[in-house]
């Protein structure tokens, strides 16, 4: 494993710390060894660090049951999901009508948010990462696409999930489908749109060199950080390989094998 980065020192230099979740802190649901003393570690140190996903088959409120299962004793305040940017916009265009292909999980969330879910006279069509997927709505959303020339947003469009199992098809994989049948995308705000970084370290006042985004997707975590101007590392424990890295357009500043790599070099200090 020759090309996997010497000298990691760096790393432990930075304010803010950005994990990706899947194939980063756990697959499906196993925790990856080190996260529990690594972010015992980042508080002790008085570093921010903050959840990033674009897995929006889980509400906000779910994600902080699953993490505080594994006994991370996190906040609200630590996650930034896909569904967060989404509902930002709609708000700030006061859409309240949606047809929204997702799971019950996020209906609940966008039910709390005061949106009106609807299957009869929507303002837009959200797609987002929805498990509990039917041909019926599937034919649903073609045809407001279509007949309706509807608005049309994602939480995001990772195109598979990977999971103890191999691979399930993601919200990409169903936005594939459903161009094939109306020749239309959506707009999209998750990851890869760096505002998923820049709005928090706006907030901080924190300058991007001073963050570090840690994640397993070249597409997604690594060209999201690059174009931020965020320092960039690469797990090895999700997606991607370094095959992968080496005939990729974006390469991440390090590459790991897990995140336990990193709580090592923290205990080198
Ligand atoms: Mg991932």
């Amino acid at each position: 494993m020759s090309s996997l980065s010497k000298n990691l020192s760096e790393l432990t230099t930075k304010q803010i710390y950005f994990f990706d979740l899947d194939g980063t802190i756990y697959l499906g649901d196993k925790l990856f060894e080190g996260v529990i003393d690594l972010i015992e570690l980042l508080r002790a140190k008085g570093k921010n660090f903050y959840f990033l996903s674009n897995n929006s088959s889980i509400s906000t409120n779910d994600y902080l049951k699953k993490l505080n299962n594994f006994n991370l004793n996190i906040t609200r305040e630590n996650l930034i999901l896909s569904q967060h940017p989404t509902i930002d916009y709609l708000k700030k265009n006061k859409i309240k009508k949606i047809f929204l292909l997702g799971t019950q999980s996020l209906k609940q969330e966008f039910t709390q948010e005061d949106f009106e879910l609807t299957e009869e006279d929507p303002e837009i069509l959200v797609l987002a990462f929805d498990k509990e997927l039917t041909y019926d709505r599937l034919v649903k959303a073609t045809q407001f696409l279509l007949k309706d020339n509807l608005a049309y947003i994602a939480t995001h469009l990772d195109n598979k999930c990977p999971t103890e199992n191999s691979y399930i098809p993601d919200a990409g994989g169903i936005a594939a489908l459903l161009y094939k049948a109306t020749d239309r995308m959506p707009r999209v705000f998750g990851k890869p749109n760096k505002d998923m970084l820049l709005f928090k370290l706006e907030q901080l006042g924190i300058v991007p060199k001073d963050s570090v985004m840690v994640g397993d997707r070249l597409y997604t975590d690594i060209k999201m950080g690059k174009e931020a101007g965020v320092t960039t590392c690469c797990v090895l424990s999700g997606e991607i390989t370094l095959e992968m890295i080496k005939n990729s357009e974006y390469k991440p500043d390090f590459i790991i094998n897990g995140i336990w790599e990193l709580l090592e070099e923290f205990n080198k200090i």
